[in-house]
């Protein structure tokens, strides 16, 4: 299997993940980084453990480290995870990766202070990793908007629709479809009615990725 130097990433994002003791892609992260740097949209079905975050996080930086913001307010990168402690350990995993670099990152989940939220929202950061409901609560209070989006990720987006979240995930998007240039979803199995029916309604032709192993 290929080392990481193969991937053609920027070197802030390999000192990264050196940092972090990896020296192979897992699978999932082979197949889906360099269709992700081609800029093609992705649906990626695999089990738990594979290895999906940096599947998506690394060449989701790649872009943003490489490319000219569409607005110099808006969020560029905003990704959504079902439940709060996912959304926390994708965040941990994501501050690893800002570390080296200008981007900053924000984290808006339910159960915390809005008008706290509101003001970090106010500081323009550059990736947020959110639960649908707290952050479409906030596109409704106009705390902050999504037309300069450039890549939009939903992360266990089975699990999301499981809880009932597709008006949420729907009002996002729709906000964010301007200018979006990339949508990345990814889910547990793709046997699931609602999963295609959102990848059918959010997605421009993408690269499918379905392992039935894991790393
Ligand atoms: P998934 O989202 O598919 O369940 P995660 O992204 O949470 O998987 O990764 C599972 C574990 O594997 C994490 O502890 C992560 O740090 C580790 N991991 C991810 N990529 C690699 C890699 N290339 N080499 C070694 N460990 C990795
Ligand atoms: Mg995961």
């Amino acid at each position: 299997m290929a080392a990481f130097q193969e991937l053609a990433l920027d070197p802030r994002l390999l000192r990264s993940i050196q940092h972090l003791g990896f020296t192979q892609p897992t699978e999932i992260q082979q197949e889906a980084i360099p269709a992700v740097m081609q800029g093609k949209d992705l649906i990626v079905s695999s089990k738990t453990g594979s290895g999906k975050t940096l599947a998506y996080l690394l060449p989701m930086m790649q872009r943003l480290l490489r490319s000219k913001p569409l607005s110099a307010q808006d969020p560029r990168a905003l990704i959504l995870a079902p439940t709060r402690e996912l959304a926390q350990q994708i965040y941990a995993q994501l501050r690893l990766f800002v570390a080296n670099t200008r981007l900053t990152p924000a984290f808006i989940v339910g159960g915390e202070n809005f008008n706290d939220q509101e003001k970090l929202l106010k500081r323009q950061p550059h990736i947020i990793v959110a639960t649908p409901g707290r952050l479409a609560d906030h596109l409704e209070h106009k705390s902050f908007f999504l037309q300069g989006l450039e890549v939009l990720i939903l992360d266990e987006a089975d699990r999301m629709l499981d809880l009932g979240f597709m008006p949420q995930l729907n009002a996002i998007h729709k906000q964010a479809s301007h200018r979006l240039r990339q949508t990345l979803m990814f889910s547990a199995t793709l046997d699931h009615a609602e999963v295609n029916e959102l990848a059918l309604s959010l997605l421009r032709d993408p690269y499918r990725v379905a392992l039935g192993a894991g790393y």
